[in-house]
């Protein structure tokens, strides 16, 4: 055998042996990372005895509590968690909100014109666009933001929101794209349900409604871990909730017309907290009415809310914010449904608001303790192999997996 033979030979062992490692080929997958939402999955919901999967899963890895960013709401929380930055720097200050630029408009989550507007967005850069920028491929199966051009750019698959998309469909959505060839696989993929969150509302929390819902997810999660499996698709997951839920009723009120008249602010958001503005921006009249001691409510102007909230710097933010006591609810005149079931958007130290954090198979372990949300960003970009953007998060969940 000459030494090119012997030379040969060697390096095609070492290839054969180093080929099981090779990304892009079928049987040799490459992990995939998906970050699934469970709107409104409130922490304690965990220890209901309803979720098998989600339990085993939290069991064999991580589970925790996300304190959500104020306020807690579904838009600026998603957007928190997939850019590390919170609602007073991510720009989504609010499932409703207003900008001095665009004077008298209102985004909101229902108005598509406005919601799909990259103009509202474009404040962060969500994990999926500087994933593609990396080179790293993403999917969306639904996220808030994630069927907006971003900085110009929406993920290579991504869908426009529908709430009558099954789970179950969705679900076999992700492992469609799954099953592609490695070339137009993603690695990144989000997957997101909305019934826990839809029927915490109109049931409240503590409803069998609620309880329905929980394990009606738990068993899509447990069809996508046997699907992964079925496949052989190793997966990091990471399970994650925008806030948690309390229960409301109409006895807990505080109407916004027995302080001022009604013609003379926006009340560009109302609920657990409510959102300012007076209509002429020198109405005295205003501040005077809404800055003095409410039973159950606390006003400020923006600037003057407390620090740990992290709110109020962003010209998007009303001048004046109301919270609520938790279970209390701020309205102005007839309220667009009635006030029962449950809500969120309270302070985020309410206990209620905390949501549910599950990592498994990512390196994090046993009981994570309570976390801004804003921390999954870090570890999110550290699983998927793309360098963080600076943010507001510490990186300290990041940091915790083992090595
Ligand atoms: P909320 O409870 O008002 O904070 O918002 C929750 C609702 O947001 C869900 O019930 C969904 O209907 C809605 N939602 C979630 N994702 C999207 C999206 N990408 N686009 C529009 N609406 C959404
Ligand atoms: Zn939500
Ligand atoms: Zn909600």
């Amino acid at each position: 055998m000459t030494m090119t033979r012997i030379v040969s030979l060697i390096l095609t062992l070492v290839f054969l042996a180093a080929a099981p490692l090779r990304a892009g080929e079928d049987g040799d997958r490459q992990p995939v990372t998906i970050l699934i939402s469970i709107d409104g999955f409130r922490a304690d919901y965990l220890d209901r005895g309803l979720t098998p999967n989600l339990s085993r899963l939290a069991a064999e890895g991580a589970h925790g509590k996300l304190r959500p960013s104020f306020p807690t709401k579904t838009f600026p929380n998603h957007y928190a968690i997939v850019t590390g930055k919170r609602p007073d720097t991510n720009g989504i200050v609010g499932n409703r909100m207003i900008d001095p630029r665009r004077p008298d408009q209102i985004f909101s989550l229902g108005d598509a014109k406005q919601s799909l507007d990259r103009f509202w967005w474009d404040e962060a850069e969500p994990a999926w666009v500087t994933a593609e920028k990396a080179g790293v491929r993403s999917a969306t199966m639904f996220w808030p933001g994630s069927e907006v051009d971003i900085h110009g750019a929406r993920p290579p698959d991504w869908l426009r929101f529908d709430q009558h998309v099954s789970g179950a469909q969705r679900v076999n959505t992700v492992l469609d794209w799954m099953r592609r060839p490695a070339a137009i696989r993603p690695a990144f993929v989000t997957l997101y349900f909305d019934i826990v969150d839809t029927a915490g509302h109109r049931f409240g929390p503590d409803s069998a409604e609620v309880n329905a819902a929980i394990a009606e997810v738990d068993s899509r999660l447990g069809e996508l871990v046997a699907g992964l499996d079925a496949l052989g698709q190793p997966v990091r997951l990471l399970v994650v909730a925008d806030h948690g839920m309390r229960a409301v009723d109409a006895a807990r009120v505080i109407q916004l017309a027995d302080l001022i008249d009604l013609p003379s602010i926006i009340a560009v958001e109302t609920g657990p907290y409510a959102a300012i503005e007076p209509a002429a921006a020198t109405d005295d009249r205003v501040f005077a009415a809404l800055l003095k001691p409410h039973d159950h409510m606390d006003c400020r102007r923006r600037e003057d809310l407390p620090a740990r909230l992290h709110y109020g710097r962003n010209p998007r933010v009303a001048a004046i914010i109301c919270i609520a006591e938790p279970g209390w609810s701020i309205i102005a005149g007839e309220p667009e449904w009635p006030i029962a079931g449950g809500a969120h958007g309270y302070d985020n130290q309410d206990p209620d608001m905390l949501a549910l954090f599950v990592a498994a198979n990512t390196g994090l372990k046993g009981d994570i303790g309570i976390v801004d949300n804003i921390e999954v960003y870090p570890l999110l970009m550290t699983l998927i192999g793309v360098a963080p953007l600076p943010s507001d998060a510490t990186g300290a969940l990041a940091k915790r997996i083992a090595h």
